[in-house]
Formats: C-alpha cells, structure tokens, sequence
C-alpha cells in the first residue's frame, strides 16, 4: 500500500522544556486505520498535533503524499487533512448543519459561496456519522454523544484524505463509542486514511489496521493489534491492574484490581 501519511524522527520540545516527542518515526496508508495508544503523558495528543499541522515539530517531518505539511499553505493543508479535538473549547451557538458546513470552508469560493457540491458534501457526512437527525438542533443542545458524532461529520464534510481523531470516545457511553469506531472504520474503508488516539484498548484491537503504543514520547512497538496489544508488553506500560484477553481476533483489555 502506498504511504500516505509519514512522520519521520519527530522530535517536539515545548517551550517549558517537556521534551514530548523523542523521535518519532510512522506510515499510514490510504484506506488504514491506525490507533496510537499509551499511558497518560506519553505525546499521543502532540503527535497528532504534529500529524494534523496544528503543531510544528522541533525537529524532524511530516509529509503527506510525499509534501511537506510544513510547506503547505492553511487551506492546502485543510484540504489534505482534517482534525477532529478532543472537545470544543467553546461550543458556537449553530445550527449543526451550519456548523458541519463550516468544514467545507478550504472549498468555498470566499466570493460565491457554497455551491451544491458542499450542501451535497454536508448531506453525505451528516447520514455516514449518523448525525443527519440533529441537522437542524443547536450545537449547544446536544449531549456528548450527538456532539461527537457532529465533530466527526464536519471533519467528513471538509472531505480531506487524510483524518486525525483525538480521544474520540473520551466522553461517550459503550455503545456510543462503539459507534464511533465503526464509523471510523467505515472511514479508512472508503479510503481514507485515518490516525487516532485512544484508551479504548479493546475497541482499538477490533477497528484497527494498525497499531502504535507510544511511550515517554516514543514508538514502543507497533504493528498489527495483536502483535502490539501482548499482556506483558501491556503490563510493563500500564501496571499490572489489567484483565487481558484474547478475544474473537481482538484483545479485550480491562483495568481490573481488588479495590479496598
Ligand atoms: P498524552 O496525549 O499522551 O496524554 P500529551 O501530548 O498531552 O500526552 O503530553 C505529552 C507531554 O508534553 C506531557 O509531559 C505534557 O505535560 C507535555 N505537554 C503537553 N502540552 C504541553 C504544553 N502546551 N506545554 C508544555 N508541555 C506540554
């Protein structure tokens, strides 16, 4: 499969002196979907930040289709790759159909306006993240779960190969996040090509192509999810609170303790 998305010897020093990302090196194809998971701290927001264009790295590269991120202008970028945060920091006062529009905008002509293309687009993203009901509820008005899927339908909408998640279940109950990974999946498998960050170890075993566990800012294994997601590997990471076991082709993986 032809890379896509590359990260070459990533290195990200914040301002403070925290060294996040200590050579960093991945591939991601078209039509991949690839998990990077770790502990808390470990740089799995940073990386994506560094994959998205939203950060540039201290040293190192990312390259799309073989093109610097760097060197690309804003709208470029946007047409090649789409974030999708964690969470708002503040949540607009929009309609959602409005608001998932507002993804579109690396293609609206500033002059003319949307044209049928983009309400089209709009269309096609809000029925594949099952978000076409709230089209017209305010943002504001929805629960985590109908605000996840929206944030993901605006990044459908900017119709961009390459799509980076963060944390996208951080806030939703089981069946919800079970939502989100299928639509995911349901992403990298029209193509795409699809990175994000997760605890959900379990979910991430099923849905992923790939997977890279990062660790104190650096790629400690990846690969396919039951080569990565090994029980001593997890425990030498996580502590050895965990319920691990393998499971219809996944890995089910729990924090699991004798409390008190
Ligand atoms: P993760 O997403 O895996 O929890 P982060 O990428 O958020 O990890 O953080 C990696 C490291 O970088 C941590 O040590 C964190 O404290 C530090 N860090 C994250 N953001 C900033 C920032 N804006 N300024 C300084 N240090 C930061």
């Amino acid at each position: 499969m032809t890379t896509r998305l590359e990260a070459r010897a990533l290195e990200l020093a914040y301002p403070s002196g925290a060294r996040a990302l200590a050579g960093v090196n991945l591939k991601v194809a078209a039509g991949e979907l690839l998990s990077i998971v770790g502990p808390n701290g470990a740089g799995k927001s940073t990386l994506l930040r560094c994959l998205a264009g939203l950060l540039a790295p201290t040293a190192g590269a990312v390259e799309i289709d073989g093109a610097p991120l760097g060197a690309l202008r804003p709208l470029e970028r946007a047409r090649r790759v789409a974030f999708v945060p964690q969470f708002l920091p503040a949540v607009p006062d929009v309609l959602v159909e409005d608001f998932v529009l507002g993804g579109r905008y690396a293609h609206i002509d500033r002059w003319r306006g949307p044209t049928r293309a983009d309400y089209e687009a709009v269309e096609r993203a809000l029925s594949a993240c099952g978000a076409a009901e709230l089209r017209e509820r305010l943002l504001t008005e929805l629960s985590g779960g109908q605000r996840q899927r929206v944030l993901l339908a605006r990044a459908a909408a900017q119709s961009a190969p390459v799509i980076v998640v963060d944390e996208p279940t951080a806030a939703l109950d089981p069946a919800h996040q079970v939502a989100v990974f299928a639509l995911l999946a349901s992403l990298a498998r029209e193509g795409r090509c699809v990175v994000l960050a997760t605890h959900e170890l379990s979910l991430a075993s099923r849905a992923s192509d790939t997977i890279a566990l990062l660790v104190c800012g650096q790629v400690r294994a990846v690969g396919a999810p039951l080569e990565v997601l090994q029980p001593r590997l997890l425990r030498e990471v996580y502590g050895p609170d965990l319920l691990i076991e393998a499971r219809d082709g996944g890995v089910l993986v729990a924090p699991w303790a004798r409390l008190g």
